[in-house]
């Protein structure tokens, strides 16, 4: 069986999506392509004509880059996710391709490289080369913001609902920062050069837990339809605020009415409960989640002696109500001090950087 030795996939296996990154050669001589595997070349076509794959894999067409250089190689990047809880689907759909005609290796990280591992080798021949997870999100994240000037940005005026709009931030002199990654669970990493940092917290309430609790509240089944339930909801009628126990705000320690005092505090009344719709349960949940990480990371970042915090993973996916609670949070309760920054890459940061580690 003929050995393919170019590992040009990057995969990350979480706890909730697989985020594949494909990495096309454009540089490729007449003679490559002549000498060029059947499949190999129905594989690439598969994935670079389609930008959907089965029923639960898609392509970030939007997030794609061109003209990048790995090993010497000129290409493009490819960015495609599909649901971990589909492995056994995506195998099958690889081998359907021709996946399993010959042996290759793929970069992998992620929990998945691990409990995945021998499906891998026994359903498409394909051979794991494992990396460290955080090692590879750095990796990652320095490639592609060296590459892409517009990849990192801010939401200006966060305390201005009308004002508040998205722009380019020049990350171009990042050290220190803080790095805070939302996944199913959270990561918090203080980076302090491109070769040196450390985990230093973490939570297991994030996005997983997000669309976990909004799948029991509101009966909804996917996180598009979580988000877009949360977009038309009223969280004030779910939440107890300030205003709600001191009529007002607290003034002699600078607390607000419109604060909230207790997630979920209105939900002991029947008939608050009564009257709350499936979109308030919703943007409760969104809200309760995302100020809970905005505030593990302001704590992290006053401890580190830090003032910018990058936020990443893929429950910013589409999520620009979160992304703007993050910036509120971060610029309100330091002060000004503190900036949230985000990139547009977010969830595939990780399956790019091991592609980046591989050596022969
Ligand atoms: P992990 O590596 O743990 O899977 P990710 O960075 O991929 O972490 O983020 C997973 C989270 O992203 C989910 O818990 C969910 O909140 C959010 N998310 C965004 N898009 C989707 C999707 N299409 N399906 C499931 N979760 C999604």
């Amino acid at each position: 069986m003929i050995e393919i030795t170019m590992p040009w996939f990057g995969m990350d296996i979480g706890g909730s999506l697989c985020k594949l990154v494909y990495f096309e050669p454009k540089d490729s001589t007449k003679a490559e392509l002549d000498s060029e595997v059947d499949s190999v070349r129905n594989i690439r076509k598969y994935l670079t004509k389609n930008s959907a794959y089965g029923k639960t894999g898609h392509r970030d067409t939007h997030l794609q880059m061109n003209d990048i250089f790995i090993r010497g190689r000129r290409g493009t990047l490819h960015f495609i996710r599909f649901p971990t809880s589909e492995m056994k689907n995506f195998l099958a759909l690889a081998k359907s391709k021709g996946m399993a005609n010959f042996v290759t290796t793929v970069c992998a990280t992620g929990g998945g490289a691990y409990k995945f591992e021998n499906d891998f080798q026994r359903e498409v021949n394909m051979k794991l080369a494992k990396y460290d997870e955080f090692d590879s999100l750095l990796k990652g994240l320095q490639f592609v913001d060296r590459y892409n000037c517009s990849e990192c940005y801010f939401w200006s005026n966060p305390t201005d609902e009308k004002l508040c709009k998205k722009e380019q931030y020049d990350f171009s002199n990042p050290y220190p920062f803080l790095l805070v990654n939302i996944g199913s669970g959270v990561s918090v990493l203080s980076v302090n050069s491109p070769s040196s940092y450390k985990r230093i917290s973490g939570t297991s309430l994030g996005g997983g837990s997000f669309l976990g609790l909004c799948c029991l509240l509101t009966g909804c089944n996917t996180f598009e339809e979580a988000i877009e339930l949360a977009a038309s909801g009223d969280s004030t009628r779910v939440d107890k605020l300030v205003r709600d126990i001191y009529g007002g705000d607290y003034a002699r320690f600078g607390l607000p009415g419109d604060l909230v005092a207790s997630s979920f505090g209105q939900m002991n009344s029947r008939e608050k409960r009564s009257k709350v719709k499936r979109e308030d349960l919703a943007r409760a949940t969104l809200v309760t989640i995302t100020n809970n990480i905005g505030s593990i990371a302001r704590m992290c970042a006053k401890q580190e002696k830090i003032d910018r915090v990058v936020f990443i993973g893929n429950f910013l996916r589409v999520n620009p109500i979160a992304m703007k609670l993050l910036a509120f949070a971060m610029d309100y309760w330091s002060n000004g001090t503190m900036k949230a920054l985000f990139l547009e890459h977010e969830g595939y940061f990780g399956a790019i950087g091991c592609l980046l580690q591989y050596h022969q």
